[in-house]
């Protein structure tokens, strides 16, 4: 039995990096029904498998309000509601500076990190205020406050989700949403892969056994669904806080 037992959250990017931590945290530890999602399905699908019964997966692109919103249905179809979201999917490319980027690929790392959490915010809210109560995690990055060479359309992104995460907390107050951003921090992914092979910016060269293991920032997001972090509500927090850490039990 966990603190998240009947809960029911979607949780996106799940297929892998950090959202696949967090759903095998929320539904194996916490005990939450969890769906899976990613543009790779299949590969959602297994991590879902890893899970069990209370897991489901399903491809969707955050980027296609259609997509997402033919997620919200089959999760609610599925499990019978829905409790809380983890705006998890993300990308970092275009690595490349602003001078010699490409207008199309900047657009969209935008509509995928900052549109793509927009469209599951739209698509679950209505809902959400309807039944009085839902979690909103969205996954933010300290790129969110401080600007990186080669990284202006992420950083650009995430500091819109930080805004948006502000603007939902200013709109849903008193309504009984809760909404949370969240700094990682340079976690051992996929995503910190491209970044070495990058070779630009100085979080290129942090070397992979200083980065952080999947597991600490998937506790946090876990924490933020449960009721221990009611007082938090409309904040957003880094990994690296050591008031969070501290709360976590990471320190
Ligand atoms: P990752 O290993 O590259 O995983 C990214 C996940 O997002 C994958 O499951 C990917 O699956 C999914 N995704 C990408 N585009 C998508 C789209 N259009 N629609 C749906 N899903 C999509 O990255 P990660 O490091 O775990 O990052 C997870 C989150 O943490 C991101 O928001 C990232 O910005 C943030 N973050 C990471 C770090 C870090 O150091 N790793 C630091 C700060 C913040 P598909 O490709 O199959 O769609």
């Amino acid at each position: 039995m966990g603190n998240l037992d009947g809960k029911v959250i979607i949780v996106t990017g799940a297929s892998r990096g950090i959202g696949a931590a967090a759903a095998v945290a929320l539904g194996k530890a916490a005990g939450a029904n969890v769906m899976l999602t990613a543009r790779d399905g299949a590969l959602a699908e297994q991590v879902a498998q890893s899970v069990g019964a209370n897991a489901a997966a399903m491809a969707c692109d955050v980027s296609d309000f259609a997509s997402v919103e033919r997620l919200v249905a089959a999760t609610t179809e599925r499990f019978g509601r829905l409790d809380a979201v983890v705006n998890n999917a993300g990308v970092i490319e275009p690595i490349v500076s602003v001078a010699e980027s490409d207008p199309a690929a900047w657009a969209r790392n935008i509509d995928i990190n900052l549109t793509g959490a927009y469209h599951v915010i739209r698509a679950v809210l209505p809902g959400m205020l309807a039944a009085g109560g839902g979690t909103i995690v969205n996954v933010s990055s300290g790129a969110a406050i401080r600007p990186l060479e080669g990284w202006s359309a992420y950083c650009s992104g995430k500091a819109g989700l930080h805004m948006l995460t502000r603007a939902v907390a200013l709109e849903t107050a008193g309504k009984g949403i809760r909404v949370f951003g969240f700094q990682p921090g340079t976690t051992d992914t996929d995503m910190q892969v491209l970044i070495r092979a990058s070779g630009v910016n100085p979080v290129s060269q942090i070397p992979r056994q200083n980065l952080t293991p999947v597991a600490h920032p998937a506790a946090a997001i876990v924490y933020l669904c449960t009721a221990a972090a009611d007082d938090l509500n409309g904040q957003e927090f880094s990994l690296r806080d050591e008031p969070f850490r501290a709360r976590l039990g990471l320190d």
